[in-house]
């Protein structure tokens, strides 16, 4: 069989990066994340794209979405190069659920539910690897090894005036997109607020019974 194309859907720190480095190793597929390929390309000339700013670093560090243009033609490029995938981070509002339709077909679409007050606490305290891109947590999940505790970074955007932009934004732009694959009849709800390891078995396990 083909590999899987999987979609995973979720409120900023719902747990949709640690999630998808699992899926992305027990399934043999590639991790396609937004997040990260803007976050690499921060100060990528885009004025020619007759955008407000004239790199994504602005719209990020507000907490603000990257117009679509940039964002589609990332996926586009991204999907086409890959046999199965856990797409992670896109499609964040309506237009582009359209534009992912005409690239592809998935065959799994998840979405993790975590409460807001939990959002914020796993946001404020993320942390990341910068060497390996692994994802820690401060309180959750420390690093064991001291090397790795002392050259963590928090992300830019990790800060608590930015999580609630980012959480609104969310909320309104979206939360339109879940409700829309749930009218489609395809959405599949994990609880994405027990522990990492639970909701590894769930999110498992519903990849399984899909494929
Ligand atoms: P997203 O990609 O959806 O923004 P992340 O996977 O980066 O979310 O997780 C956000 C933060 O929450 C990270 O610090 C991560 O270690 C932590 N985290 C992820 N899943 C869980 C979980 N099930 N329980 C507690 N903390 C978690
Ligand atoms: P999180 O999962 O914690 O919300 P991401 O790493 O997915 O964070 O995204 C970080 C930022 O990158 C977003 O706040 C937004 O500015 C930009 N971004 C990521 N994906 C998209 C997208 N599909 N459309 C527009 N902007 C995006």
């Amino acid at each position: 069989m083909a590999q899987p194309r999987i979609l995973i859907l979720g409120a900023p720190g719902a747990g949709k990066g640690t999630q998808s480095a699992k899926i992305s190793e027990a399934f043999d597929v590639e991790h396609v994340t937004t997040g990260d390929a803007l976050r690499a390309n921060k100060d990528m000339d885009i004025s020619e794209m007759d955008t407000e700013y004239d790199t994504p670093r602005e719209y990020m560090d507000q907490g603000e979405l990257v117009p679509d243009e940039v964002v589609n033609a990332i996926v586009d490029e991204a999907l086409t190069q890959a046999d199965g995938f856990v797409l992670d981070g896109y499609p964040r509002n309506l237009e582009q659920a359209e534009e992912l339709e005409d690239m592809t077909d998935l065959d799994v679409v998840l979405s993790l539910d975590v409460s807001e007050e939990e959002l914020v606490h796993r946001l404020t305290g993320r942390r990341m690897d910068p060497e390996t891109g692994d994802i820690y947590h401060l309180e959750y999940n420390p690093p064991e090894d001291p090397e790795v505790e002392a050259r963590l970074e928090q992300r830019d955007d990790d800060t608590e005036e930015t999580v609630r932009e980012r959480l609104r934004v969310y909320r309104e732009n979206t939360e339109p997109v879940i409700e829309h694959y749930d009218d489609e009849g395809v959405l599949e709800r994990v609880d994405g607020e027990q522990a990492p390891n639970e909701v590894w078995a769930d999110v498992k396990a519903t990849i399984e019974d899909a494929v």
